[in-house]
């Protein structure tokens, strides 16, 4: 059992709580009053928001995301908004992803491509990558869109665990990673190339786009889908290690919807930026199947991170709706909220952020820098979806996640010698962040390793493999990855509550904490920091931040050891990786690093 760390001010009482003005939100928001949206609802309901296919056929994504809203009044509004890295725009409306997704739906079936066979995407975020997703759903196809910053190594692995059939990919991104392993990959049949300019490939072995997919017709019926029959395979982050292939079904797109509408508070006529990439289950659930579902227009950006262009982005978009991630934050952060002034936002009214734990100090960031809070939200490849949210109406403790959705049943568990778990009643312990298991969304195995899959539940829980505590509000407090957790002279630290107290500091913009095998306690804290612009690493900023973490965290907790780095190891989708800080620092072997941002194994 873990207990709670004692000693220190608790960081639920460090930061003023936000207040939400009752009533005067510009937009009334979708979940207005907490308690009664859990007390009424139900799943069923849930599912009766979607239509399901003609005819009682069943449930799936595609339909629920395109047709439905191709059949109606929405029919000629934007469904994707995309913007090149070079200035090209492109919009789909709902009709035009129709056609274009039925013709790659009837590409597959060209094919010969069955149902329940594996469709990978690997590209930059072109219109391409969301048309084979949605047509491959279409096809009844399994897909699995992979980060186009892959080498050829991971992709080699993550196409032989999802037995790839069919690869679409672009000619540049198949020469320089894909051609040199192909022969490794004997289930792939299919390589479809998006050409670089509209000119036709004549890549050996290889199929291109637009002579395939535009000789299609624009009809396809979707065949009946039955809502457990698998979608999606999404592999994940790789934070903790070698990233699991989280297999989900078409009747995931319940909890993509719902959360769109209580979590994101998606509203009709909203244009919404999901930042994320559809490499990352975040790019995927919410960059392309909740903002359709609503009916909402979705920007497409395809160009990375920079602060100017993200605020041009929202400027120029009219952004009203905007989910993104921690590290971006924090790069936005580096460059000081002037940096946003001059820019007119009017049309942003919600901000939201997954991924990593968001620092209170970005949280109240976001309020100063663009007038509302950023509203943190936690979940997993495994949930598939958003489980716990700061919603719209609700208000915010920076540091918090927030409270489950309605119709999950979160609690905080401690784990029994027998394998069985007790939830834990009273509040701020710290124990594992466990959701009873049953949510549309939930994983349904992990591909080719049925035991591991089986070890995440235990009774009726799912358990999340984070620690966390829960106050008396209800409000989730993320304490840490379980196997990141540190044990120093018997106390438990989280390294997030740490991290968190260093970010408050004006020099640290980054911060990873670590715990290092000490003889006497055990472990000790030792943090890695990447500083702000304008500050240099030195003795006298080391013994200042020593001294800054002792008074805020009080010296059992504070790091005893600091080093400084130039850019902290991360993922792909931005997290930090504290395995790998913790392998360099013991120098241990570095393990799987495919999901390492910068690495093109
Ligand atoms: P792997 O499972 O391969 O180690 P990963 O857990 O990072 O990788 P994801 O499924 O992308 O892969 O990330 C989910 C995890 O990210 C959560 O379990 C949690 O540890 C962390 N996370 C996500 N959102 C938040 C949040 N709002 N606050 C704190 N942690 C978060
Ligand atoms: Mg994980």
């Amino acid at each position: 059992m873990l207990d709670q760390t004692p000693g220190r001010p608790l960081l639920t009482e460090l930061y003023p709580r936000i207040v939400k003005p009752r009533g005067a939100l510009r937009v009334p928001p979708n979940l207005a009053d907490y308690a009664a949206a859990c007390r009424d609802f139900t799943w069923q309901a849930a599912r009766a928001r979607l239509d399901g296919l003609p005819g009682g056929q069943g449930l799936n994504i595609a339909h629920e995301a395109v047709d439905r809203h191709a059949d109606g009044p929405r029919a000629d509004r934007a469904a994707l908004r995309w913007l090149g890295r070079t200035g090209a725009r492109r919009v789909l409306t709902y009709r035009d992803l129709r056609a274009e997704t039925n013709r790659f739906a009837n590409a597959l079936r060209h094919l010969g491509v069955s149902e329940g066979e594996s469709v990978f995407v690997l590209a930059n975020r072109i219109p391409e990558l969301y048309i084979a997703v949605l047509g491959a759903l279409k096809a009844k196809c399994v897909v699995s869109p992979l980060f186009s910053a892959f080498g050829p190594e991971p992709l080699a692995t993550r196409l032989g665990i999802g037995a790839g059939c069919v690869l679409v990919t672009t000619e540049p991104l198949y020469r320089r990673k894909v051609a040199g392993i192909r022969a490794q990959l004997p289930t792939l049949q299919h390589v479809i190339l998006v050409p670089d300019e509209s000119a036709a490939t004549d890549v050996p072995d290889t199929l291109d786009w637009h002579r395939l997919v535009d000789a299609q017709s624009a009809d396809f019926v979707i065949p009946p889908t039955d809502p457990q029959d698998h979608a999606l395979l999404h592999f994940t982050s790789g934070t903790t290690g070698r990233p699991k292939g989280a297999l989900h079904v078409h009747e995931a797109a319940v909890t993509h919807h719902i959360t769109g509408h209580y979590a994101l508070d998606l509203h009709d006529d909203d244009i919404f930026w999901c930042t994320a990439d559809p490499g990352w289950v975040t790019g995927t659930s919410y960059g392309i199947i909740a903002p359709l579902t609503n009916g909402v227009t979705s920007v497409v950006a395809e160009a990375e991170f920079d602060a100017p262009t993200w605020y041009g982005i929202l400027q120029n978009e009219r952004v009203s709706v905007w989910y993104t991630a921690p590290t971006a934050i924090r790069m936005m952060m580096k460059l000081g909220v002037d940096a946003v002034r001059g820019y007119d936002l009017a049309a942003l009214r919600f901000m939201a952020s997954v991924g990593e734990p968001l620092n209170p100090e970005a949280v109240v960031w976001g309020a100063q820098a663009f007038g509302m809070p950023f509203h943190d939200n936690w979940w997993q490849t495994e949930t598939g979806g958003i489980m716990i949210a700061n919603f719209a109406a609700m208000d915010v403790k920076p540091g918090s996640m927030g409270r489950p959705l309605p119709g999950i049943a979160a609690a905080v568990v401690r784990r029994n010698e027998d394998g069985s778990v007790t939830p834990i009643e009273q509040p701020m312990i710290e124990g594992e962040l466990a959701l009873r298991a049953g949510w549309p969304s939930m994983l349904r195995g992990y591909l080719h390793e049925e035991e591991r899959y089986r070890k995440c539940f235990a009774g009726p829980w799912y358990l999340t493999g984070d620690l966390a505590m829960r106050d008396a509000e209800g409000y989730y407090w993320f304490v840490g990855r379980a196997d990141d957790v540190i044990k120093s002279s018997g106390h438990l630290i989280g390294p997030f509550e740490v991290e968190s107290a260093l970010m408050e500091h004006p020099a640290v913009a980054e911060a990873g904490v670590i715990g290092k095998p000490d003889p006497m306690a055990g472990e000790i804290v030792k943090a890695f920091i990447e500083l702000k612009p304008g500050f240099t690493p030195s003795e006298a900023l080391r013994r200042e931040l020593l001294g800054h973490a002792r008074k805020r965290l009080g010296a059992a907790v504070a790091p005893k050891e600091i080093d400084f780095s130039e850019t902290l190891p991360r993922t792909r989708s931005g997290k930090i990786m504290r395995r790998l800080l913790k392998a360099r620092e013991l120098g241990l072997p570095e393990g799987d690093l495919s999901t390492l941002e910068g690495d093109t194994r």
